[in-house]
C-alpha cells in the first residue's frame, strides 16, 4: 500500500509535463506526431496497471482474483506495448520506417504470449488463488529480451542519424536505455517495491520536455543554443537587465564550405564543434551574462559586456588550439568577427545582428585583421549600401542612370573605332555617383543585370537613333558584370533588345571583366559562346588585375583583351611590368586576340603602345568619358 501513491503522482507527471510544454509553446501540440500521444497514454496507462496490480495483490481478496489476473495480463500487454510504440517514436523522429516484420511480428508473439501463452502455460505468473501469491512464470526472461530487441533498433537507427540527432537527445537517449536496463533489473531483484512506473514516467516527461522543448532552442550539433535560443536568452537579457556596454559579435569560418569539401564534413563538424566549446568557456568566464549559439550553418553570435572579453575571445580564437583543429590534414582554419558595440537599447536583435554581419563582411576579405567594429567607417559605407539599395529602382524610373562614352582609338591611325559605354549616376541633387561606388553594391543584391540590361537598351536607342540621323557610328561596348553570367536567359535578352532597335550584332561589344572567368567555367563558356554565335564580340575586360589562366583562353570564345592600365603605371621606370605586359601582348597576338589597352594617360605610354603595335588604346591622354550626346559632334568633327 504504501508505494500506491507515487503511481498515481507519475501519471500526472506526464499529463502535467505535457500540459507545460503545450503552455509555453502552444504549438507543441501540433509537433505531438500520433506515436508520441500513443506513448503518453502508454505511460499513463503503465503507472496505473502497475499501481492498481500491487494495491489488488497487497488487497488479497479472493473474489477480486479474476479481477487481478485480467489487469496483471493488461500490464503485460503495456509492458510490451510501451518500448514497441516508443521506438515507432523515435524512428518517426529520424525519418525512418522500423523493420516492420521485426518489430510487429515479435509484439504479436508477446502479445499471445501474454493473454494465451500465461492463461494456458503460466508463461509469464502464475497467481496462487487462495493467498494471492504473485510467481515469475518460466518465461519471463522474455521481457528482457523483447526490452533489448527494441534498445537494439532504437540503438542502430540512432547511429545512423547520430549526426541529425545531435549531441542532446543522444545523451537522453542513453539515459533512458539506461534507465530501462536499470528498471527491468531492478524490478527482477525487488518486485514487490517496484517502482518502475515512477522511473518510466519520468523518462517519457524527460522525453517530452527534450525532444520537444529543450531541443527546439538547441543546436542539434553543437549543443549550445541555435539561431531560435540565442535569439531567444539575448532577448531575455535585453528585458531583464541593462545592457550598456553590451556588443554582438558574429564569428564566421572562413570558406566553410571549402574546408568541408577539402577535408569531409566530419572535420567540418569537428571544427564547428571546437569553436563552439571555444566560444563556451570564453563566456563562462565573463563576469556579467554572456549568451552564445550556432546562429548560422558556419556562423557564431556572442552577446556579451565589455571590450576585454571580446578581445580575450579573438586570441582565443586564433589560438593554436583552434587554428590547427584538423592536425595532419594540413588545413590552415581562420574566423573572421564583426562586432556592434550596443548605443541603441531598443534595436531589435535582428537589426544588431545585422550590423555585426556588415562589420563582418567588411573584415572577411581582410587578410590584415581578422576583427572589424561596425564604427564609423563602416557606419557610413552601411548607410551608402542602404541608400543606394533603396534608391536604385526608382533611379532607373527615373533616368537618373546615364550613359557615358569613351571613344576607343585605332593605335596607328588614331582615328575612332570604337567607344565603351560607361554608366554615371546622376541622382536629383545633380551629383554623380562613379559605378565604382555602386556597381558592387547592387552586384551584391542582383540589381546589377537590370541595369546592364538598362543600358544595352540606351546604347541601342542611341545608335539607332544616330544611325537614322545619318552619323557615322562605331561599334560600342557594354560592361556585363560576372553576376549576370547566372541569370538565367541573359543571352536572349540581349539579343531581344539589340534586335529589337534593328541594330546589326557586330556594333555591339560584350565587356566581362577577368574576375568573372574564374568563376564556373562551363557555365560562362556556354554563354560566352551563345552570344558569339549569335554575332556578338566578346571582350575580356581588365585583363591582369586578376589571376587569369592564360591556358584557358583556348578555351574561351573572346575576340578582344583589354589590358588592365595597371600594367602601364608608372611603365615607363618598371621594366618588369614592362617585361610582362609584352610577354601577354606576344600571347595574345599569337592566339589571333585583339587588343586594347586601357587607361592610357601620357604621350610617353602612346608611344610605348605604339611600338608594341597593339591594335587600340583607350585612355584619358586621348578623351576621357562623355556625355553620350557630346560623342556624335566629335566623331563628325573627328
Ligand atoms: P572598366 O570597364 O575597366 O572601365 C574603364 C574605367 O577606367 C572607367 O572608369 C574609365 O573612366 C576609366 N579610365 C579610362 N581611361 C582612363 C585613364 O586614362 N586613366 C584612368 N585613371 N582611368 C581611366 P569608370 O567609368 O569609373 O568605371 C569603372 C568600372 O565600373 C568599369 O571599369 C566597369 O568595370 C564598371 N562599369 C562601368 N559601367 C558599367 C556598367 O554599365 N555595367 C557594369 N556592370 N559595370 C560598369
Ligand atoms: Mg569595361
Ligand atoms: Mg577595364
Amino acid at each position: 500500500m504504501e508505494f500506491a501513491y507515487q503511481f498515481d503522482v507519475a501519471g500526472i507527471l506526464v499529463i502535467l509535463t505535457s500540459l507545460v510544454c503545450a503552455w509555453v509553446r502552444p504549438k507543441l501540440l501540433d509537433n505531438f506526431t500520433i506515436n508520441l500521444k500513443l506513448l503518453i497514454v502508454l505511460s499513463i496507462a503503465y503507472v496505473l496497471t502497475d499501481g492498481s496490480t500491487s494495491i489488488l495483490l497487497q488487497l488479497k481478496d479472493p473474489r477480486l482474483y479474476y479481477f487481478t489476473y485480467g489487469l496483471l495480463i493488461l500490464y503485460f500487454a503495456v509492458l510490451f506495448l510501451f518500448p514497441f510504440r516508443a521506438t515507432m517514436y523515435f524512428y518517426e523522429l529520424c525519418g525512418e520506417k522500423p523493420n516492420e516484420i521485426l518489430l510487429r511480428g515479435t509484439l504479436f508473439v508477446m502479445l499471445s504470449l501474454a493473454v494465451f501463452g500465461n492463461i494456458f502455460f503460466n508463461f509469464f505468473f502464475s497467481l496462487d488463488r487462495e493467498t494471492f501469491s504473485y510467481y515469475p512464470g518460466v518465461g519471463a526472461f522474455t521481457t528482457f529480451v523483447y526490452y533489448f530487441l527494441c534498445a537494439i533498433l532504437v540503438g542502430v537507427c540512432a547511429m545512423k542519424h547520430r549526426r541529425y540527432l545531435g549531441q542532446i537527445r543522444l545523451r537522453l537517449l542513453i539515459t533512458i536505455l539506461f534507465i530501462t536496463v536499470f528498471t527491468i533489473i531492478y524490478q527482477n531483484l525487488i518486485p514487490q517495491q517496484s517502482i518502475t512506473g515512477l522511473i518510466i514516467s519520468l523518462s517519457v516527461a524527460m522525453t517530452i520536455v527534450v525532444f520537444c522543448f529543450i531541443d527546439v532552442t538547441v543546436d542539434e550539433l553543437t549543443g549550445i543554443n541555435n539561431k531560435v535560443g540565442f535569439t531567444r536568452a539575448c532577448d531575455e537579457i535585453m528585458h531583464n537587465s541593462d545592457v550598456s556596454g553590451y556588443s554582438m559579435i558574429k564569428i564566421q569560418i572562413y570558406h566553410m564550405q571549402e574546408l568541408n569539401e577539402r577535408t569531409g564534413m566530419e572535420n567540418g563538424d569537428r571544427l564547428l564543434m571546437l569553436l563552439a566549446d571555444t566560444i563556451r568557456k570564453s563566456c563562462a568566464m565573463t563576469k556579467s551574462k554572456s549568451v552564445y549559439g550556432r546562429i548560422g550553418g558556419d556562423t557564431f553570435g556572442i552577446f556579451t559586456r565589455d571590450e576585454i572579453e571580446i578581445n580575450a575571445l579573438s586570441e582565443a580564437l586564433s589560438g593554436d588550439h583552434i587554428q590547427n583543429p584538423i592536425t595532419g590534414l594540413d588545413y590552415a582554419v581562420s574566423f573572421y568577427a564583426g562586432i556592434y558595440r550596443l548605443e541603441d537599447k531598443e534595436m531589435d536583435i535582428e537589426s544588431m545582428l545585422d550590423h555585426a554581419s556588415y562589420a563582418l563582411k567588411w573584415v572577411s576579405g581582410n587578410f590584415k585583421t581578422n576583427v572589424a567594429f561596425y564604427d564609423d567607417d563602416i557606419r557610413q559605407e552601411d548607410e551608402h549600401r542602404k541608400a543606394v539599395e533603396r534608391k536604385v529602382r526608382s533611379a532607373i524610373i527615373d533616368k537618373e542612370f546615364k550613359v557615358y562614352l569613351q571613344p576607343v582609338y585605332d593605335t596607328m591611325t588614331r582615328e575612332r573605332v570604337s567607344a565603351e559605354a560607361l554608366v554615371r549616376w546622376i541622382d536629383k541633387k545633380n551629383q554623380m555617383i562613379n559605378p565604382g561606388d555602386f556597381i558592387p553594391i547592387l552586384e551584391k543584391n542582383g540589381f546589377v543585370t537590370e541595369l546592364d540590361l538598362y543600358i544595352l537598351e540606351e546604347v541601342c536607342m542611341m545608335l539607332s537613333e544616330w544611325k537614322g540621323r545619318g552619323f557615322k557610328i562605331v561599334p560600342v561596348s557594354v560592361n556585363f558584370s560576372r553576376v549576370d553570367v547566372n541569370h538565367p536567359g541573359l543571352v536572349d535578352e540581349i539579343t531581344e533588345i539589340v534586335d529589337r532597335y534593328g541594330l546589326d550584332h557586330s556594333l555591339i561589344k560584350i565587356e566581362l571583366t577577368e574576375s568573372a572567368f574564374n568563376g564556373d567555367m562551363e557555365s560562362i563558356i556556354k554563354v560566352l559562346n551563345h552570344l558569339h554565335e549569335k554575332g556578338f564580340i566578346i571582350m575580356m575586360d581588365d585583363f591582369g588585375s586578376g589571376y587569369s589562366n592564360l591556358n584557358m583562353f583556348k578555351d574561351m570564345p573572346v575576340d578582344v583583351v583589354k589590358i588592365d592600365m595597371y600594367f602601364l603605371r608608372n611603365i615607363e621606370n618598371n621594366e618588369k611590368g614592362m617585361i610582362v605586359l609584352e610577354s601577354v601582348v606576344q600571347m595574345a597576338k599569337r592566339l589571333g586576340l585583339a587588343i586594347v589597352v586601357e587607361g592610357v594617360e601620357t604621350q610617353k605610354q602612346y608611344d610605348y603602345i605604339r611600338k608594341l603595335r597593339c591594335e587600340m588604346i583607350q585612355g584619358f591622354y586621348f578623351a576621357k568619358p562623355m556625355p553620350s550626346d557630346v560623342f556624335p559632334d566629335q566623331i563628325t568633327a573627328g
